[in-house]
């Protein structure tokens, strides 16, 4: 990896802490402290923290660098995202290694599937992108073509959970489809998205076509999203900071898209096959509930409550709360102190509103930041830890008498990212799959994607799609371009 501007060694692997903007690494006047979540003690980084000129310096870049990227063939794109995914494949190790310091994911799953998702996902839009055909068709004595030209500078803004993933996600299809990015990863887990700068840089990607910022969401990326050469926006996080963006781009009628938070729910019906059901609830816990996905809440029909609930034990305490990087570990510690504190809190609430902590409930270790996997039998329906989402290892349980019940409960928040539904019958597969109110619903299965579905949220989990054509048609504008038939030579 290039070794060019302010590096600091992160357990042996050299990452910069500055920008990376037009080609260049940039210092800023003032930095963040970057902690680890495995050792809060244990400070791996001071990050240079960008403003309102970094946004400025960032977002010229990109659009002086537009012009002649949007002109490249597709094709052409594609090779620089192919060269930019082999990069990944090669540095595989380094990226899961520090990524796994930064934000606490379990670094064999890191290694073993998520950064290579990253590489997955520049190859597969380059080449998504470069089989675009444009629709050509006659009416009216005219000749019809729709056709996708590039908007301009996105601005790509990132939470800490996943933060290569999402971000490769993200930047993939606005590049593919000949957009310029500006990318803010989030505050808490800057690193591994300093290192993909280093690769676009060894990609030979043109200086300003990719640019990375770090800083805090307050001053740098309201500065980003406000600035009006910005075209595309393109947002994961909370709802909260999707409404303060959705204000910004409203001011610039920028096309905005938004993958916020869920508060999925996981159906078990009588039919299912009980064992998977449950195994797969007690997964819920993975990565210490940090997952957006994530089924969070368990609705079991009555006639099983028993069964269930003592498989699903039996699974939650095979869960290992451990060291990020010990390939017995299964539960991570959190991110940041103030998100333990965050995920301590809804607990407390809840048990103070008197719904009934089934297991867990408490910080795992003085000093660390494991939260104990924690099932919730609420009062209520309404209440606060069945209705908002924790972002930890936090799940509700109730019950159903019968499919109506059963989602209408799964329909009952302002939520709707996503669905689980264990059952073996494949009519109550299409009626309660159809039913759910959610941008994915999985049956008998979970996280399985096929990136060119489409994917986001209803209700407050999202506005718009990304995943497939549905991205590369929110970073183009679409064009229909009329000829008078026999008007032309
Ligand atoms: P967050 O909304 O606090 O921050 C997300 C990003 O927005 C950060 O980079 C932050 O710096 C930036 N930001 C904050 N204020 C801003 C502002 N005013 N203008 C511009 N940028 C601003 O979210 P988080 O705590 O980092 O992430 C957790 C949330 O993300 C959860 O709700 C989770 O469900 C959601 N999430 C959703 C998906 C999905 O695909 N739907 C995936 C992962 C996480």
């Amino acid at each position: 990896m290039s070794k060019k501007g302010n590096r600091v060694d992160v357990d042996g692997v050299s990452v910069s802490t500055d920008h990376y903007i037009g080609g260049e690494r940039v210092a800023s006047p003032t930095t963040f402290e970057d902690r680890s979540p495995l050792d809060w003690n244990w400070k791996l980084a001071d990050i240079a923290r960008g403003d309102a000129n970094t946004a400025d310096q960032a977002v010229a870049a990109a659009a002086d660098a537009f012009p002649a990227w949007a002109a490249l063939s597709a094709a052409a794109r594609a090779e620089y995202l192919t060269r930019l995914a082999e990069l990944i494949e090669a540095n595989n190790d380094e990226l899961a290694k520090v990524e796994c310091l930064d934000m606490a994911m379990l670094e064999e799953s890191l290694r073993l599937r998520v950064i290579s998702r990253g590489a997955r996902n520049f190859r597969a839009y380059g080449e998504l992108a470069a089989a675009y055909e444009e629709r050509a068709w006659e009416s009216n004595n005219t000749r019809n073509t729709v056709m996708r030209m590039p908007a301009g500078p996105a601005v790509i803004i990132t939470p800490w959970n996943a933060p290569f993933m999402l971000s490769t996600w993200k930047c993939a299809p606005a590049l593919a489809a000949g957009n310029t990015v500006i990318l803010k990863p989030a505050e808490w887990s800057p690193l591994s998205c300093s290192l993909l700068a280093d690769l676009i840089d060894a990609a030979g990607f043109p200086p300003g076509v990719f640019n990375i910022v770090q800083g805090y969401g307050e001053d740098l990326g309201a500065a980003l999203v406000a600035d009006a050469r910005v075209r595309r926006i393109s947002f994961t996080g909370s709802p909260e900071t999707a409404k303060h963006i959705g204000v910004s781009a409203a001011k610039n009628i920028v096309p905005f898209t938004a993958e916020l938070g869920g508060k999925g729910p996981l159906l078990v019906f009588d039919d299912a096959d009980l064992d998977a059901a449950a195994k797969k609830a007690a997964a819920q816990f993975d990565d210490s509930g940090q997952v957006c996905l994530a089924g969070t809440r368990l609705l079991v029909q009555n006639s099983i409550e028993d069964e269930f609930l003592e498989k699903f034990h039996a699974y939650t305490d095979q869960h290992v709360l451990g060291d990020s990087r010990d390939s017995a570990t299964t539960i991570s510690p959190v991110i940041h102190p103030d998100h333990l504190a965050r995920i301590a809190g809804f607990v407390e609430r809840a048990r103070a509103a008197g719904d009934e902590i089934v297991c867990g409930g408490r910080v795992y270790k003085e000093g660390g930041l494991w939260y104990e996997p924690t099932l919730i039998q609420p009062q209520s329906n309404e209440s606060e830890v069945v209705q908002n989402e924790v972002f930890g290892p936090v799940l509700t349980f109730q019950t159903f008498d019968d499919e109506a019940e059963a989602v209408a409960l799964a329909n009952s928040t302002p939520y709707g990212l996503s669905g689980i539904v264990y059952t073996s019958s494949a009519e109550r597969a299409e009626s309660v799959g159809r039913a759910i109110r959610a941008g994915t619903v999985w049956v008998n299965c979970f996280l399985v994607r096929d990136l060119t579905a489409p994917f986001g949220g209803f209700g407050i989990s999202g506005i718009g799609r990304e995943g497939g054509d549905f991205a590369l048609d929110f970073h183009s504008e679409l064009k229909t371009l009329q000829i008078l038939e026999d008007s032309t030579g």
